[in-house]
């Protein structure tokens, strides 16, 4: 991994580094512990993600995006939950070789995104690992109470929509591996920078009757929603939105299309609507700057099947991806 070795101490480093990226509640790190105070009539939400050098990144990423991935997978969490962000605490677990250099570049990446998606830092802890890089994220946003988009509640006859376009992550992690085109560096973008899409989550819980975000691939997280709801789907592989980086690729080699449906990282959302919710979903997605295109249906039973224009079952075999 580039970058000098360690100068800062583990207290230097805090008060130089993380102690400008700190919340109020979060009394500068100086102190033992932090506090959140979740407006009247709101519950915190809370979650965690992780990333290891080597499994969820590559040592030579640049740090700052790194930095930007572990945020937004979190902040990609609280938006699925139709949560506004407030604050997260971090882990790290370092490893001789990660340097002064590559740390501040840490510390401006998160610098930056916390300035887009207004969040600062409330704590952590930092220790030293033999292993490889190890990076840990917990994010704390809060909901009004009896507001939250959940996995659960979806019925047949309910729409499923998607927000943005699907694909392009797993597209564009081929094209980082060189096995695939990405002339202009959209499809690499969209793998290794998500946007959360706060304020379609936002916008979502209370019109939505479940949903959640896009990790592992739409087919596996759609599943997932149909387990939680113990309802089947049934996706039209033609309706599924596709940039026109990806329609390029497909239209080049259509067998992706599989890695369309079961590619993970997108960190779109998939979400499921009541008939007579159609005129407030329009309505809500509106002012969160991000298209709500529909892509199938729930229907009684289990499962995810994907038809394609014909009607044929085109369901991927390998639906997605499996965390260990
Ligand atoms: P303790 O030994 O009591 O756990 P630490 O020395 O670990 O205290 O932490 C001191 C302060 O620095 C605390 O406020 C803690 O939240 C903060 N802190 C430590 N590591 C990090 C980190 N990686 N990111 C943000 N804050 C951190
Ligand atoms: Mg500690």
């Amino acid at each position: 991994m580039p970058g000098d070795t360690r100068r800062l101490g583990e207290f230097e480093l805090i008060a130089e580094l993380f102690a400008p990226l700190a919340a109020p509640g979060g009394f500068g790190l100086t102190d033992d512990a932090a506090i959140i105070t979740p407006p009247v009539g709101s519950d915190v939400v809370m979650t965690k993600d992780m990333m290891v050098s080597g499994v969820h990144f590559l040592p030579d990423d640049p740090p700052d995006l790194v930095a930007r991935k572990l945020l937004r997978v979190n902040l990609s969490d609280l938006a699925a939950m139709g949560a506004a962000p407030h604050g997260y605490a971090l882990g790290l677990s370092l490893p001789p070789e990660v340097g002064d250099d590559w740390l501040r570049a840490f510390a401006a990446g998160l610098a930056a995104d916390q300035r887009e998606f207004g969040i600062a830092l409330l704590g952590g802890d930092t220790t030293s690992t033999p292993g490889p890089l190890t990076l840990s994220l917990t994010a704390f946003g809060f909901a009004r109470q009896g507001r939250l988009l959940r996995r659960s509640g979806a019925h047949p006859g309910d729409a499923v929509f998607v927000t943005g376009t699907i694909g392009d992550a797993a597209l564009g992690l081929m094209a980082l591996r060189g096995a695939l085109a990405d002339p202009d560096g959209f499809l690499a973008g969209r793998y290794r920078l998500p946007r959360p899409r706060l304020a379609a989550g936002a916008a979502l819980a209370g019109i939505a009757s479940a949903g959640l975000d896009i990790s592992d691939g739409l087919v596996a997280d759609l599943g997932h929603l149909c387990s939680a709801s113990r309802v089947g789907a049934v996706i039209e592989a033609a309706l599924v939105p596709l940039s026109s980086q990806a329609r390029r690729s497909i239209g080049h080699r259509p067998a992706l299309i599989g890695a369309v449906l079961a590619g993970g990282d997108d960190y779109e959302l998939v979400f499921s609507v009541p008939p007579d919710a159609a005129g407030a979903l329009e309505r809500g997605i509106l002012g969160a700057g991000v298209a709500a295109t529909r892509v199938g249906r729930i229907v009684a039973g289990e499962g995810v099947r994907v038809l394609d224009a014909t009607g044929v079952d085109i369901t991927p075999e390998n639906p997605g991806f499996r965390h260990r």
